[in-house]
């Protein structure tokens, strides 16, 4: 078969089914202190044991009252209501119950005194007496208005978390918000699945390593730091086995050791049909692989697999390739292995085209593109000129993946969907 025949390519949706149906999540856990837990796994459940706000509390700087006695007392000319302040609640302060007939000054935050229904903000009111209303009310009055709703500006207890309910699920991965939620319910700590450890390796003997000297006929090697930004971005450990000759006893021996220093192996290269690509005859020997022909581009060749019982992914060498195999094969996988519940696959937009494809392709393109967002709002995607699998530039060009699906034409104007890198790599 050639290689362009479609028959016997692997559709990208199938890929991704057999890869989540095979990844098992990981069950070691740790417990970490809250403020240094971002980006990772919730083990557990995290369920608060209390309400919060865990009382009413005032949303205003103002005073509380019984809303029925606004409603109860004489109207003055203007048509407002002058009541007496019997209490000033500070925030930290536990109020006393409310002595009917009267107002508590009150801040934003504090506890709203048992009796009290409703909050007038200040702006609203007028302090008699000649004070400006800040400390000295005790004893004296305050001018309302009323025109305003029973139950305005109070945050109910509970409002935002009932005591018992679940605030993050198991499986969550933790973003800034988060930890300020779980220290709201009082955590300092939480169980989260400890860090995933990823081996890296680099193979082929064209490859030097930056900082050297580049003799004819090498390269650098970039993929491996490509692998080493991804696997830190994704917030897990990194086991740098820095680069492999094309060499089957040094393959093996690399390959055992990373077996038993990582929890999953990555390489790059080695992985066509090639004489000189030894990754595939190595983990065949170790454990078992399957050579994948993905139908998408770049990053036919894919190899899946194990040694020593660890899953390995041998992703192509181009460069391209490995940053769109990574970030949409791999990714997903790791992912489910750290433990993630959701979020595995990248949220798309949909955007216009502004470009043209006039042949069918037979695989899956994910083109290196950057979205714009005009004036007026409409987001439309532009492609780097240079799409070759062994090209990085367009890559650090871009800011996402335009999607072509198999045997779409596209003209400009079309609608296209779009992929952010903030949704792999944030
Ligand atoms: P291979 O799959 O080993 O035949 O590699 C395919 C292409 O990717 C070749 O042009 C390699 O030189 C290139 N390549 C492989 N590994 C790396 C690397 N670590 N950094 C940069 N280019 C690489
Ligand atoms: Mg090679």
């Amino acid at each position: 078969m050639s290689c362009c025949d479609q028959a016997d390519l692997m559709p990208y949706d199938q890929a991704i089914a057999e890869l989540l149906s095979v990844a098992k999540p990981i069950t070691e856990s740790e417990i970490v202190p809250v403020a240094g837990a971002l980006g990772r796994v919730l083990a557990e459940d995290a369920v608060s044991s209390l309400d919060v706000p865990p009382a009413d509390n005032s949303a205003m700087d103002g005073y509380a009252l019984r809303y029925s006695d606004l409603t109860n007392a004489g109207l003055t000319t203007q048509g407002r209501v002058v009541l007496p302040i019997s209490q000033r609640i500070a925030a930290g302060v536990v109020p006393e119950a409310l002595n009917p007939g009267t107002v508590a000054r009150i801040f934003t935050g504090s506890e709203i005194p048992e009796g009290a229904d409703t909050v007038i903000m200040q702006e609203q009111c007028r302090a008699l007496n000649g004070t400006d209303g800040e400390g000295k009310e005790n004893g004296q009055t305050v001018e309302l208005p009323v025109d305003i709703n029973p139950g305005d500006n109070i945050r109910l207890k509970g409002l935002d978390i009932t005591a018992g309910s679940v605030i993050l699920n198991r499986g969550h991965k933790l973003l800034p918000q988060d930890l300020g939620l779980l220290a709201s319910i009082g955590l300092a700590e939480v169980k989260v699945y400890r860090r995933l450890k990823v081996a890296i390796l680099s193979t082929g003997d064209e490859i030097v390593e930056p900082g050297q000297a580049c003799p004819a006929g090498h390269i650098y090697n970039s993929n491996r730091y490509t692998l080493a930004g991804l696997i830190d971005a994704m917030g897990m450990e990194r086991v740098d086995m820095g680069i492999v000759p094309d060499d089957p006893e040094a393959t093996e021996a690399v390959l055992r050791q990373a077996a038993e220093l990582a929890d999953c192996i990555i390489t790059t290269g080695g992985v066509s049909v090639g004489e000189e690509d030894h990754v595939k005859a190595c983990v065949e020997k170790l454990g078992e692989l399957q050579l994948w022909r993905l139908a998408i581009k770049p990053g036919k060749p894919l190899a899946f697999g194990q040694v020593l019982d660890k899953p390995f992914f041998g992703l192509p060498g181009n460069p391209a390739a490995v940053f769109v195999t990574f970030a949409m094969v791999a990714r997903p996988y790791l992912l489910r292995f750290q433990g993630c519940e959701n979020g595995l696959l990248p949220m798309t937009l949909t955007v216009q085209a502004n470009f043209s494809r006039n042949r069918p392709g037979k695989r899956q393109e994910y083109l290196r593109a950057r979205l714009d967002i005009s004036e007026r709002g409409v987001m439309s995607a532009s492609l780097h000129t240079n799409q070759s699998s062994g090209a990085l530039s367009a890559a650090s060009w871009s800011n996402g993946f335009a999607v072509l699906p198999i045997d779409q034409l596209i003209e400009n104007g079309d609608s296209v969907k779009f992929i952010p890198y903030s949704e792999l790599f944030a």
